[in-house]
């Protein structure tokens, strides 16, 4: 249910089983490189938000993972206040809201970087072996590539999301919190 808060722990499951490639792969990113530079922090940060993280949580899910390369007081200085300021919960008080497809797919992503559309962000290629690395035949792969030569990357999306959840409908993508939301009501969440 989208009003009940999410923990932090089942973000590597959720991850693998309702998040979009978009998400997924800044997840997999913190979790093996235990950084994340500034558009990822913001893509994911706000994404985690919309699933239901709440502001403690988010603060912990970070300073475990930053903290494995910096010390807790770096980590105080350098970043909680972005995360609080993403919570609304200083300066401005604008409550931020997550990124729509529309606005990752314009994102520049520069090499090291996580964040934007992979579909288009990444070259064929590197699409390819991430979508064989979370588990899609190669029939499957090609399904997902038709759209992307194209250029169409929400209906590759769509189609990832109907080949990793055995479903029949093509949802239009155009937010990866709305991509999240129908995972959980088709998985029964
Ligand atoms: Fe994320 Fe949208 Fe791209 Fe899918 S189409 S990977 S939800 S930005």
């Amino acid at each position: 249910c989208k009003d009940a808060s999410v923990p932090i722990e089942s973000l590597d499951q959720l991850s693998k089983t309702s998040m979009p490639l978009c998400m997924r792969m800044c997840h997999d990113h913190i979790r093996s490189q235990h950084h994340i530079k500034h558009g990822g922090r913001m893509q994911y940060g706000l994404f985690l938000k919309g699933i239901g993280v709440s502001l403690e949580d988010s603060l912990r899910f970070w300073r475990e993972e930053f903290t494995k390369k910096m010390d807790v007081d770096k980590f105080a200085r350098s970043y909680e206040y972005n995360i609080h300021h993403n919570y609304g919960k200083k300066g401005s008080m604008v409550n931020y809201t997550p990124y729509s497809c529309m606005k990752i797919i314009k994102e520049m992503a520069a090499p090291g970087d996580c964040h934007g559309c992979p579909y288009k962000s990444l070259d064929p290629p590197t699409v390819k072996a991430k979508l064989a690395a979370y588990g899609l035949s190669p029939g499957a792969i090609e399904e997902v590539m038709f759209f992307v030569t194209r250029g169409h990357y929400q209906f590759a999306c769509g189609k990832y999301f109907m080949l990793t959840h055995n479903s029949n409908v093509e949802p239009t993508i155009n937010h990866p919190n709305s991509y999240f939301e129908e995972s959980q009501i088709l998985m029964g969440n």
